[in-house]
């Protein structure tokens, strides 16, 4: 048996409440992405094959790089009316609860199952399936399906790659190991579309994402000898360039792959919020630095809303940085 931590659900006590509850409603985090969304949608599909109720609530519509996967039109800022009160709502890939938004209505904790491989999960649910050394939350939802002996049909499979390829930034980042590989070929023998994730998140941009990703490269500054690169996005730049927040997606990876940049920051001033990405190449935790802002993350990737001007974020974040090594 699977332990996921000494406060954790085992594996098998998260199989027997999926056998026990017959409504489920899925809820993933504001500024969606592959892994939250995907997470979901494959335990759903796998609960309805067996005749269960599932809903999907999601604050933030669905990302247009997203729309592909199977039964994300079914996901939703409306619950319907009539759930069942003893329905088990299950947060994918978030750390604590306010990261799914402002609208969720009051969830008894008896009703919250947190499946999540995030560092300093807050443990928010009566069940907290919590599995820090998974690359994506997709994987502790396979090591769900794999014990309840569900059928891995090509559409979960294809949901659960995409959760594999969003978080290892397509088998790039230092949580792709052998095991994710080997997870990976797995889902690809069971049917996931490969090459059709592969396009659909990583060669799909918007000619005005290019547009914006030049002119953030073009003002990026570079400080603390070279070890720090960091740039901004707000709301006249997204406007001269005809792009929205979902076109800022892969800045700070480039920030970051700039030689002798240790980490990189992207600060995102717009619509009516000062929000950052950190991406560290591993010798500086980001996790703890917005930790230090009230966000969080994972090691090398992180972010968090500052509540404030961005000018005095920008100095937040520098001086979490240095606290943390930089
Ligand atoms: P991104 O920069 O892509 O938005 O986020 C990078 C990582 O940090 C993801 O794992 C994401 O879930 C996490 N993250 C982003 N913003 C926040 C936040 O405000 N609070 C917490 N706890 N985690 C965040
Ligand atoms: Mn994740």
């Amino acid at each position: 048996m699977i332990q996921s931590d000494v406060r954790g659900a085992t594996t098998g006590d998260v199989v027997a409440e999926l056998r026990r509850r017959s409504s489920f409603a899925f809820v993933s985090h504001v500024k969606p992405d592959g892994d939250t969304l995907g997470a979901g949608l494959a335990l759903g599909l796998a609960l309805r094959a067996e005749g269960k109720r599932v809903a999907y609530f999601q604050q933030d519509p669905v990302p247009r790089n997203l729309r592909f996967l199977p039964d994300s039109d079914r996901v939703s800022r409306e619950l319907p009316p009539d759930l069942p009160p003893d329905t088990l709502w299950v947060f994918c890939d978030m750390s604590d609860t306010s990261r799914a938004g402002e609208f969720l209505p009051d969830i008894d904790r008896d009703n919250v199952l947190d499946i999540d491989h995030h560092l300093a999960n807050s443990r928010f649910g009566k069940y907290n399936y919590v599995l820090e050394k998974e690359c994506s939350t997709g994987t502790c939802v396979l090591k769900l399906l794999d014990a309840m002996g569900a059928t891995i049909t090509p559409e979960i499979a294809t949901c659960l790659l995409t959760t594999i390829m969003t978080d290892t930034g397509g088998y790039m980042h230092s949580n792709t190991t052998a095991e994710v590989l080997r997870t990976s070929a797995r889902l690809v023998d069971l049917g996931a579309d490969q090459e059709r994730i592969t396009e659909e998140i990583f060669a799909n941009k918007r000619f005005a994402a290019i547009g914006l990703l030049g002119e953030a490269l073009a003002t990026a500054r570079l400080e603390q000898g070279g070890r720090y690169c960091w740039s901004l996005v707000d709301d006249a730049m997204l406007a001269r360039h005809g792009a929205d927040g979902e076109d800022t997606e892969e800045i700070v990876q480039h920030l970051r792959s700039v030689e002798g940049v240790d980490v990189a920051a992207l600060f995102k001033a717009y619509d009516g919020d000062v929000r950052g990405s950190l991406r560290s190449n591993g010798r500086v935790n980001v996790q703890s630095a917005a930790g230090r802002l009230g966000g969080g993350g994972h090691f090398r990737a992180s972010g968090f809303t500052y509540e404030g001007t961005v000018d005095d974020a920008v100095v937040a974040v520098r001086d979490a940085l240095i606290s943390e090594g930089l």
